[in-house]
């Protein structure tokens, strides 16, 4: 029988995942299928999670924390960043990973290489990647619009700032970890802020996917090297695959086919 995962967010239409691993099921030869489920209390995932039959589940905007508290048990990473976007399901307990910080690592890996890198943004998605980029040895700072969020970061050690106390500092790479762009045309920080960032810059990554946002169009007007969120997006899906089917495939094995949904 086929086993059956699904993807847990609000909203979740315009979710690619459940392309992304149909394709690697049904190209890998899996017996798997994949749909999204629209969950408006992230309370109620577990529930809604065994009440389906699910095997596994990736859980996308706002259910990341949620995902985190409901698990039994967490892998080291997920334990230490507190986000969790990937569930599987073991003699019915649920184990729980973060997909969205390694898969971000390697996009950061394959740009080229840098060692200072400037995050725009403090969410959930920021504190994850801020951790394993640091752990990896790359020296991070963050700009935020706001204060608030950047407390989870100054206990933890990171160079932060605000716009208002932004002083200039050289950065080789900067990403756009806002929602900025997303369904807007805003830009994440203030024109003059990015510009003297984009002077110093050798490139820039927009975890926004889909869409040329106003910071990739300016990135590139600096002829600075850039990437969208699609290969970010395309990762963290092969390496919850990776876990959905108990690590049976390569990573060169699953992207193959999961990399057609972005063609499609
Ligand atoms: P959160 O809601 O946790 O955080 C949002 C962040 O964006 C905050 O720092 C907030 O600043 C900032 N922000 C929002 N709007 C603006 C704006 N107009 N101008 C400046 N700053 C703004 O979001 P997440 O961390 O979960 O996600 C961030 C983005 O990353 C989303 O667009 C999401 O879709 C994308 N994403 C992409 C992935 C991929 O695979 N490509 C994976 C995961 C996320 P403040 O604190 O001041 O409110």
């Amino acid at each position: 029988m086929k086993k059956l995962f699904a993807i847990f967010g609000n909203p979740v239409s315009h979710s690619k995942s459940p392309l992304m691993h149909n394709l690697a099921f049904d190209g890998l030869g899996y017996e798997g299928c994949y749909t999204r489920y629209r969950l408006e209390d992230g309370d109620m995932l577990a529930e809604k999670f065994f009440s389906l039959g699910l095997s596994g589940a990736n859980i996308t905007v706002p259910h990341k924390e949620s995902a985190f508290r409901a698990c039994d048990h967490l892998d080291p990473f997920a334990l230490k960043v507190g986000a969790v976007n990937t569930i599987v399901e073991r003699d019915g307990k649920l184990h729980g990973y973060n997909t969205d910080a390694p898969g971000f690592l390697r996009v950061v890996e394959e740009m080229g290489e840098y060692e200072k890198i400037l995050l725009v943004g403090a969410g959930g998605t920021a504190q994850s990647t801020a951790v394993i980029l640091e752990e990896m040895g790359y020296d991070v700072s963050i700009l935020n619009r706001g204060a608030k969020r950047l407390e989870w970061f100054d206990e933890r050690g990171f160079d932060t700032s605000v716009w208002d106390d932004y002083r200039p500092d050289a950065r080789e790479l900067i990403v756009n970890m806002t929602s900025a762009g997303l369904t807007d045309d805003t830009l994440p920080a203030p024109e003059e802020i990015l510009s003297s960032l984009f002077e110093e810059a050798d490139a820039v990554i927009d975890i926004v996917y889909g869409r040329e946002t106003p910071f990739l169009k300016m990135a590139k007007s600096y002829g600075l090297k850039s990437a969208d969120g699609s290969d970010m997006l395309l990762y963290q899906g092969i390496l919850a695959f990776g876990h959905f089917t108990g690590e049976m495939y390569t990573f060169d094995d699953i992207s193959r086919y999961m990399r057609r949904a972005f063609y499609i």
